[in-house]
């Protein structure tokens, strides 16, 4: 059976793959259990050299690597450049902040001794989607591989150029033999990889329903899991929010990727005194958008990555003007090859419709109007998701408790949520659990080791076996 990359701009298929057989399945993991014996015994110093390696290539081949995946899933190319830049930051931050953020923790108990140690897992598979090729791989693999693990990836199969363009830079950077490596096979096949002994924990970045599924399966195996899902952010706006600013940054959160980002605003709720000139900026500003060819330095947004998904999101469009919202600008697919969609912004909607109630994974922008500064809130957590949020106030200190009421994995005011090395990343409800970036995502595949040296002080060794029993 083959994997196919469609140019999304186009339509034409640009590479075939073979689909891995169980026996190139079964030899990659046996690498990767191998090189995992070794590099969980080299130092934080060796590791961080080979990352930084990773990094410098990076840099150097930024326009080759963007290519592909501009080519695969469609993205502008000045989008995938800033991404392979972004992969190679997080190498160099890993690199850096590792041996800190993994460093023995002394805990002063009744031992002669006791520290907390956080220690390699082993294999980590990691099953990621198409959006941001390169970026969605190496948030895992920079922390993963700095704390001695070594990985597996499942890509998406419409990226499977990019999947194997990683793990040639790994390879020819330096690290060892089977220390990441690609496996080309469809989502169905990734239960049989969770249950597999030589996979230690699972990683996914995706929908919904494959949260569910690579759930069940790390639950009956019994393994670790970390999920990344779906959001349906809300962009709240008050109204002593900088308008121009927010309708700005409201085009640049909803339309990059050409909107298919899972922290992209999705939900624009605007309090009502300020809606109808808000709505007119937002209009303004996002018909200036130039849509087109994304290898095109000038365009702003290229077509979405498959046309199966740009079909669901005309539906999403439809059901919602059907059950009232107004278009106020776009609305519908453009004719021609390539899965192109029109910046799309829609005006009335309730939370009855699609455009509020799913993610709308697409350039589709839902304005909903909110009574107050209280039903804006509650229209924000009136939603299946929890990722990420955005508010638009002057007034900080109520910015700052409005943030604690939002039922989200992070706030970011006055600006566009984006992920940062720095800052954990992650959300709650079902957009999926765990944490990855900062020093949250480094330890969420370690083994947090207690060790306790005898003997106790001031206890009697009766005493401190039964206070130990449990
Ligand atoms: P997807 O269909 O879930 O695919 C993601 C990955 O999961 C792919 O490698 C896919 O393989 C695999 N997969 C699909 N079904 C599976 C199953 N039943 N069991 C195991 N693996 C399965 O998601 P997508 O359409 O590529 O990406 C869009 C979704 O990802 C959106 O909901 C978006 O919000 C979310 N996302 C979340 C984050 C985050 O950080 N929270 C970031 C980006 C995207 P195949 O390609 O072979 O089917």
């Amino acid at each position: 059976m083959a994997i196919e990359s469609i140019n999304p701009a186009t339509g034409e298929m640009i590479e075939k793959f073979h689909t891995f057989s169980e026996s190139e399945i079964s030899n990659a993991l046996d690498q990767a259990r191998g090189a995992f014996r070794s590099w969980r015994q080299t130092s934080f110093g060796e590791r961080g050299a080979a990352l930084r390696r990773v990094a410098a290539y990076l840099r150097e081949h930024k326009t080759q690597l963007a290519r592909f995946a501009t080519l695969e899933m469609g993205k502008t190319i000045l989008e995938s450049e800033a991404e392979v830049e972004k992969c190679a930051w997080n190498c160099e931050f890993y690199a850096d902040n590792a041996e800190g953020f993994l460093a023995d923790e002394p805990v002063a108990t009744n031992a002669a001794q006791s520290y907390v140690s956080y220690l390699p897992l082993g294999v980590v598979l990691a099953v990621m989607p198409w959006n941001f090729p390169y970026w969605q791989v190496f948030r895992f693999a920079a922390p993963a591989l700095m704390a001695g693990n070594t990985a597996v990836l499942k890509h998406a199969s419409n990226v499977s150029r990019a999947a194997l363009e990683i793990e040639r830079v790994f390879r020819e950077c330096g690290l060892p033999e089977g220390a990441f490596r690609t496996v080309l096979v469809p989502g169905s096949q990734v239960d049989k990889l969770i249950a597999d002994h030589r996979i230690a924990a699972v990683t996914l970045t995706g929908s919904d329903p494959a949260g569910v599924s690579v759930a069940s399966a790390a639950g009956h195996a019994l393994k670790r899991s970390v999920l990344e899902l779906g959001g349906s952010d809300a962009f709240i706006i008050l109204e002593d929010a900088d308008l121009d600013a927010a309708a700005q940054m409201a085009v640049r959160s909803r339309f990059q990727n050409a909107g298919q980002s899972c922290i992209a605003a999705k939900r624009f709720i605007v309090l009502e005194s300020v809606a109808e000139e808000f709505t007119q900026k937002f209009v303004a500003a996002a018909a200036k958008l130039r849509v087109g060819d994304p290898l095109d330095r000038d365009i702003q947004m290229g077509p979405m990555a498959r046309g199966d998904l740009r079909d669901d999101l005309d539906q999403q469009v439809r059901r919602s003007v059907a059950e009232g919202a107004r278009v106020m600008l776009g609305g519908k697919m453009i004719d021609g090859p390539g899965s192109f969609y029109e910046p799309t912004i829609l005006a009335g909607v309730t939370p009855q419709m699609p455009a509020f109630r799913e993610e709308t994974f697409g350039p589709v922008a839902p304005v909903i109007t909110a009574r107050d500064v209280d039903h804006a809130i509650e229209l924000a957590n009136d939603s299946q998701f929890g990722l990420g949020g955005n508010l638009w106030t002057r007034d900080l200190d109520r910015g700052r408790a409005l943030a604690r009421r939002i039922e989200s994995g992070n706030v970011f005011i006055n600006g566009m949520t984006a992920s940062d090395p720095r800052l954990p990343f992650g959300g709650v409800k079902r957009s999926g659990y765990g944490r990855e970036l900062s020093i949250f995502g480094i330890r969420e595949f370690v083994n947090i080791q207690t060790v306790w040296i005898g003997p106790a002080e001031n206890a009697p060794a009766q005493q401190t076996s039964t206070v130990a029993a449990e």
